[in-house]
């Protein structure tokens, strides 16, 4: 840590992560919110429980994209924490087309647009995946003493590539979780129809080992301390896959005092102190 530096305060959990859910806890001292809420009201709250979260602090509840695993749990949890909502017009517009999420009281956000949530910097970025307009976050304070933000902590799922921006946007988090889909070997070699193989290893669909390992050596700098994969798919994965290939590029690349870390579809991943 540098001289000078105000690192205290800053936690990330992934609450839960993969296809049947993803939900993600990022806080400051002050302010607990979530991104994405793919798990179900009661094991929401049951896991930021069981972290030492109540649920009843969480300032707002940020959503990714309108895929299943990133928001089925989304009006029940509503219901009975009553956070804000934010997520962009795209995301929306595609949501309120299911009627269980239809006129739920939107804050809107521009892809791009950072905006703030209590002494939160939430910054929006955008990621090519399919669906209407998909976005990564990075989640900075912006409370006294942190001015201009300082990126803190990434988070990225379902993205079927790295692009320039995502490249530029999660360099000098101290934290990420980002998404380590799938082996393409065992992608290729499941069961699986091949127009959906292609779906997930198209630039639209999803990270595989490897693009992640890529990714993260690229964006690892003095900063990084801890990052967590996150989606790993129950059938086209293996997490000592995953995490064998990006300690093995971040050693061949010489990248040191990188923890990486596992998330798990049925509970929360430790706590990294950011
Ligand atoms: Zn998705
Ligand atoms: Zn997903």
């Amino acid at each position: 840590m540098r001289a000078g530096d105000d690192t205290k305060g800053m936690k990330l959990c992934v609450l839960g992560s993969g296809s049947t859910g993803n939900c993600v806890y990022a806080a400051s001292e002050t302010t607990h919110i979530l991104i994405d809420a793919g798990l179900s009201a009661a094991e929401t709250i049951r896991r930021l429980e069981s972290i030492g979260a109540p649920a009843r602090d969480i300032g707002a509840v940020c959503v990714t994209h309108e895929h299943a695993d990133h928001v089925d749990g989304l009006a029940a949890l509503h219901r009975r924490i009553r956070a804000p909502l934010y997520a962009n017009a795209g995301t929306i517009e595609a949501l309120e087309k299911n009627p269980k999420l239809q006129r739920l009281p939107w804050n809107v956000f521009a892809t791009g647009h950072p905006f703030r949530v209590g002494t939160l910097r939430m910054a929006p970025f955008s990621v090519p995946h399919d669906s209407y307009d998909p976005v990564g976050f990075v989640v900075s304070r912006e409370d006294a003493g942190a001015e201009p933000a300082v990126a803190r902590i990434g988070v990225m799922t379902d993205a079927g590539m790295a692009t320039e921006l995502i490249r530029t946007r999660l360099r000098g988090c101290r934290a990420v979780a980002l998404e380590a889909n799938h082996d393409l070997d065992l992608l290729r070699e499941s069961p699986r129809p091949w127009g959906l193989k292609q779906r997930i290893a198209s630039r639209q669909g999803h990270l595989s080992n490897a693009q992640a390992a890529e990714l993260i050596a690229e964006i690892a700098g003095p900063e990084l301390k801890v990052v967590f994969l996150a989606h790993l798919s129950g059938e086209c994965n293996r997490p000592e896959l995953a995490v064998g290939a990006v300690t093995r590029m971040l050693e061949a690349k010489g990248i040191l005092g990188v923890e990486v870390k596992l998330t798990y579809p049925d509970r929360p991943s430790e706590v990294a102190e950011c």
